[in-house]
């Protein structure tokens, strides 16, 4: 369970993140959307350690997550983020990518890393690009290769910030169809993402964010079905 207490950030004078309360039980899905500039990113990010916060407290199940070294390097381990663009690295071959991090990290051997990435590189499909370079592959089969990177860690939580859109829409429905797969085989999870089928499909809540506040938090029928607010009713009424 992640949970998240009166978290607020703010860059220089602007409060991007404004008192976030949320919790995410273990094998939960949660979408998060909401307009543009609203916070979904920063809010990630904090809770990958990417940013740093102001006030509040994030804790993987009891543990509050602090901003040490070793604290962030423990919070690494547990945490898979995929983004948007890939950003898989450019130089390392699609096994290696998906085998060094658990060899840095956690410090397996070449061989059981490259074994373990093989098999996820399976799951994902690209059992056969293992000696590829990330770049000579369609958009939608690199973020299947960063989906596999992420499960290297076998982190408690994946997060994933926009993951199709970046993509054409014919390669969306893989990457998609993947997430679907996580998340009905139990893995916790928060996504950001416009993609209403998805939501509706396999997430069990959606939090809807404005101007770095929660705004509602309802599962999916409802959400979609009947807004409470104006601005997400309006916002329904945009990506619908
Ligand atoms: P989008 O849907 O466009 O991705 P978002 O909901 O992810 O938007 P964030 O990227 O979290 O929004 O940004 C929230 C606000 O914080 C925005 O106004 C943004 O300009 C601001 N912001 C984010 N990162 C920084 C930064 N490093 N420095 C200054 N301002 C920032
Ligand atoms: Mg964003």
């Amino acid at each position: 369970t992640i949970t998240v207490e009166g978290l607020s950030k703010s860059f220089g004078g602007f409060q991007a993140l404004v008192d976030i309360e949320l919790t995410v039980g273990r094998g939960r899905c949660l979408v998060l959307c909401g307009p543009s500039g609203s916070g979904k990113s920063t809010l990630l990010r904090c809770l990958n350690g990417l940013e740093d916060w102001d006030t509040g407290e994030v804790r993987f199940g009891a543990n509050p997550v602090g901003h040490r070294a070793r604290d962030l390097v423990a919070l690494r381990r547990k945490v898979g983020m995929v983004f948007q663009n890939f950003n898989l690295f450019p130089h390392l071959t699609v096994l290696d990518n998906v085998a060094l991090p658990p060899r840095i990290n956690m410090r397996l051997s070449r061989d059981e890393s490259e074994t373990r990435a093989a098999s996820l590189l399976a799951t994902v499909g690209l059992a056969g690009h293992a000696h590829k370079m990330p770049a000579s592959l369609s958009g939608g089969q690199q973020q299947r290769v960063a989906i596999a990177r992420a499960l290297a860690m076998k982190p408690e939580v994946l997060l994933f910030d926009e993951p199709t859109s970046a993509l054409d829409p014919e390669a969306i429905g893989g990457v998609l169809e993947l997430m679907v797969e996580l998340a009905e085989a139990g893995s916790t999870m928060i996504v950001v993402t416009h993609e209403m089928g998805f939501a509706r499909r396999v997430c069990h809540d959606v939090v809807f964010m404005a101007e770095g506040r929660i705004v509602e938090k309802a599962p999916p029928n409802e959400f979609f079905g009947s807004p409470q607010t104006s601005r997400a009713r309006d916002f329904v009424a945009q990506i619908c």
